[in-house]
Order: structure tokens, then C-alpha cells, then sequence
């Protein structure tokens, strides 16, 4: 393997490790990006519909837009910024679900947020779930939004940890795809693609990296890939790091997925309106009808719903679609609507799930999985962010802070 002994390793090419590299690199540190995939941006993916629109398959929103690194990325690369609020802080259409309820459910989910907030610190950490009042009409719903912000019920979800995040309430969107902004500054990076890699080894003086294309040795690694898979080993630290294998399994994956449908007659539906597919119910899709003005649907599924959509296969979550459309919409509107694309990030052997949350209990983990080791070591991605967790600036803001460590131990300032 050309480039088999490097000063600094980053293991994995998403948001953090693409970030990571470009820190490096400005510092005149020689590295080289391991990833994987046979592309770049990891949870971050954007592909083209059958017409030439960008959809993306991870993350869409610049959340905290007004403070979001990728945003400044996104415009330096010619890409036009989208600031029109989101759907969810919009009324939603008035299709099984009455303007009054909506005020009366959008009351009580700021009461339970507020719940959160003031438990956070105060007093010992529980699961999320035990902030609903017992046999309220809205509990379903509250939780059926979690599975959408956090992938995951509220019954397995760290309050402390989810009080943490820091939003800044700001949302927008890249036109062309965030994806493809993430993908696109890592473009003049070193990277071996289609290299999954397998152990490091940092008994000896220098690194080796174990690769599905040979050994590499480095000075340092930074590794990225997503807790998951530091929770299953599918890369194997020797000596072992059992602090990290436990903060890992201490913050899981939660799962969403997006899938895109075409809209004939879109028209009829304003731009950026939206759905539940029920009211009553946690496992329901949440709908956004005519993103950007397109004519299509981005449906989102979430925690358990999720789970069990991608067992049943890519059909499954276009018959559960068309069942929840239908019952609003009448029967008809099924022949308006077909499958883009979905993609099952929960059997994604390089992700296994969709974005970290902390266990009740757990929300300490994520300092541990950031710490190094011996300063050769190095951790980053979102799931080590205290506040921006979730996201692709949170994993950007790891990945810089990673590679800064690095520069700092190396003595090299920014060229
Ligand atoms: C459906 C969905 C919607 C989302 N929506 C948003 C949103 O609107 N806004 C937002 O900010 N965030 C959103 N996110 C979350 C966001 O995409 C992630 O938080 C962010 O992209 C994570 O970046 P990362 O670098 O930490 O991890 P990753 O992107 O997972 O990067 C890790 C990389 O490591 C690679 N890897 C794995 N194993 C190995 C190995 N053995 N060897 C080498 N490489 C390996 C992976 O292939 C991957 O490229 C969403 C995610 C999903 C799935």
C-alpha cells in the first residue's frame, strides 16, 4: 500500500474525520484518511433523484445555522443556503389533526421540554419518559417526536444527556446538499477509500493500523467511526481500551430514516407543509410535503417504527407510508406517490444507526469516549460532543478539537 507509514492516521471520513484532516493538513501535518465506504461523508450522503434534485440521505438541516461551521463551507463552495423555516415550527395541515389540538400538543410539548431542562442537573439522571404525566392525551406524540430528534423512545433516553444539547434554534438548508458540502471539502484530502480498518495496535513505539488494504504505521491516530461500532469492536484497540468499549455502549445509535417519495399534483399542497401520519400513536411518520418546493415527500421514521421497518425490507416503509397517507388523504392518493429512495441506516454496516444518544445514567460517557490515550490516540465524532451531539457540526467541532490536540503536541502551528 503506497502511503503505509504517515504522521497521523484518521480512521473514518465523515463530518469529523473530513474536518479533522483538513485541520491537519493546514498545519503542514501529513496524514491520511481511512474510510471505509467508497465515498466520503459517511452519515452525511447526498445522491441526485431521477431528475437531478439533491436529496439527502443523512443529515439535511443545518441545525444552529447561525452558528454551524458547515454553513460558512457551504457558501465558500458556491452553494446556496436555504432559510426557510422548517416545518416543525410551523403549523401543521389541518388533516386529522385540529388547529386547537395543535395549539394544546404544542403547549404540551413545551411543558415537557421545560420539565427537562429544570431536572437536567438538579437532581439524579432517569429516563426521559419519567418527565410525561401519567395517562395524558399527548404522550404519544411527545415520544413519537423523540424517535425523530433523538432516535429513540423516551424510555431509554438520558434526561441530563438530552438537556445538554445546545441549540441555537436557528434551522437552514443547503440547496445542493449537505452531503455534498461535507463530501466536497474533503475533496483534496489524502484517502484510501474502501479500506475498512480492522485493529490498532499501539503497543509498540508506533502505531499500526491494520487495514482491509495492509498495515499503515503512524505516529498518532484519530479515530471517528461512530460509537456503535467502538460498542461492537469492529475495530479492535490492542491493548484492548475497555473504558471505551464501555463509554461506547453507554451511547448508542438511535435510528431515523428518510425516505423520499415522488408527489404528483403537488401543487395542491403549500410548500413545506406537514403531517403525522397519526396523533395517537409513538410509531407514526412524520411527512414534509413539497421540501424546497419539490414535488416530493420526505418521509421520517424513527426509533422502534424504524427498527422494525427496516426488518421488513425497503417495502416496508413504503406500504406504511401509503396506509398513513391514505387514511388522511383518502385512497386515491396512493397513485400520486412513489418510492425515490430510503436508505436503512440501522443495517448500515458502517453506521448502524443514525445518531448518538446517552442512556439514562450514561451522559458522562461522552467525555470519556473523547479522551485520548497516552496523546496518540485521539476520539472524535459526534457522539463525543457535550452539546452538539447528533449532528454534523458537533462531529466537525470534535474533529477540529482532535486535530488541535495533535498540532499541539506536535509543536506545529497553522501554515
Ligand atoms: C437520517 C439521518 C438524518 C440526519 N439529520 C441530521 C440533520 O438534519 N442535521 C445534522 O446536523 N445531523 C443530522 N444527522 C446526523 C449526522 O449525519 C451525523 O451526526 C454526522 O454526519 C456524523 O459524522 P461523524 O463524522 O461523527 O460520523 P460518520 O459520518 O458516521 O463518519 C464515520 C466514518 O467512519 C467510517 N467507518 C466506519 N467503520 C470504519 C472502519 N472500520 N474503518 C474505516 N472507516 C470506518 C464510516 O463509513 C464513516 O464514513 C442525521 C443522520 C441521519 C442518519
Amino acid at each position: 500500500m503506497a502511503n503505509s507509514n504517515v504522521e497521523v492516521v484518521i480512521v473514518g471520513g465523515g463530518a469529523a474525520g473530513i474536518a479533522a484532516g483538513r485541520r491537519l493538513c493546514q498545519a503542514g501535518i501529513q496524514c491520511l484518511v481511512v474510510e471505509a465506504r467508497q465515498r466520503l461523508g459517511g452519515r452525511a450522503w447526498t445522491i441526485l433523484d431521477g431528475t437531478g434534485l439533491a436529496i439527502d440521505l443523512g443529515c439535511g438541516w443545518l441545525h444552529s445555522a447561525d452558528r454551524n461551521p458547515w454553513g460558512e463551507i457551504a457558501r465558500a463552495q458556491g452553494r446556496s443556503i436555504d432559510q426557510t423555516a422548517p416545518p416543525w415550527t410551523q403549523p401543521a395541515l389541518e388533516i386529522g389533526f385540529l388547529r386547537s389540538e395543535q395549539q394544546d400538543f404544542g403547549a404540551a410539548i413545551a411543558a415537557f421540554f421545560a420539565r427537562l431542562d429544570r431536572r437536567c442537573e438538579d437532581e439524579p439522571d432517569a429516563a426521559a419518559a419519567v418527565l410525561l404525566e401519567a395517562g395524558y392525551r399527548w404522550n404519544n406524540l411527545i415520544n413519537a417526536v423523540s424517535t425523530y430528534i433523538s432516535g429513540v423512545e423516551l424510555d431509554r433516553l438520558s434526561v441530563r444527556d438530552f438537556g445538554h444539547y445546545d441549540d441555537s434554534g436557528v434551522n437552514w438548508r443547503v440547496v445542493e446538499g449537505y452531503g455534498s458540502t461535507i463530501a466536497g471539502h474533503g475533496a483534496d484530502l489524502p484517502v484510501r477509500l474502501d479500506c475498512a480498518v480492522r485493529r490498532i495496535d499501539h503497543g509498540a513505539r508506533r502505531l499500526r493500523i491494520e487495514t482491509a488494504g495492509g498495515t499503515i504505521e503512524a505516529d498518532q491516530a484519530i479515530v471517528t467511526i461512530p460509537s456503535t461500532l467502538i460498542a461492537e469492536e469492529r475495530v479492535q484497540f490492542t491493548p484492548a481500551l475497555p473504558d471505551k468499549i464501555e463509554a461506547a455502549l453507554g451511547l448508542p445509535l438511535g435510528l431515523a430514516d428518510k425516505m423520499f417519495l415522488s408527489l404528483a399534483g403537488a401543487e395542491e399542497f403549500e410548500k413545506d407543509a406537514r403531517l403525522f401520519g397519526r396523533i395517537d400513536s409513538t410509531a407514526t411518520g412524520a411527512y414534509h410535503f413539497r421540501p424546497f418546493g419539490r414535488p416530493q415527500i420526505e418521509a421520517y421514521f424513527g426509533g422502534r417504527l424504524a427498527h422494525d421497518l427496516e426488518a421488513g425490507g425497503e417495502s416496508a416503509f413504503f406500504d406504511f407510508a401509503v396506509a398513513e397517507l391514505t387514511a388522511l388523504l383518502g385512497t386515491a392518493f396512493a397513485r400520486r406517490i412513489s418510492p425515490i429512495h430510503i436508505h436503512r441506516w440501522g443495517i448500515d454496516p458502517f453506521s448502524r444507526g443514525s445518531y448518538s444518544f446517552a442512556l439514562p445514567g450514561r451522559a458522562d460517557c461522552r467525555r470519556t469516549l473523547a479522551e485520548p490515550v497516552d496523546d496518540r490516540l485521539f476520539f472524535a465524532g459526534e457522539a463525543c460532543s457535550r452539546g452538539d451531539f447528533s449532528t454534523a457540526h458537533g462531529a466537525f467541532l470534535t474533529g477540529v478539537a482532535a486535530a488541535d490536540r495533535v498540532i499541539a503536541l506536535r509543536g506545529v502551528g497553522c501554515r
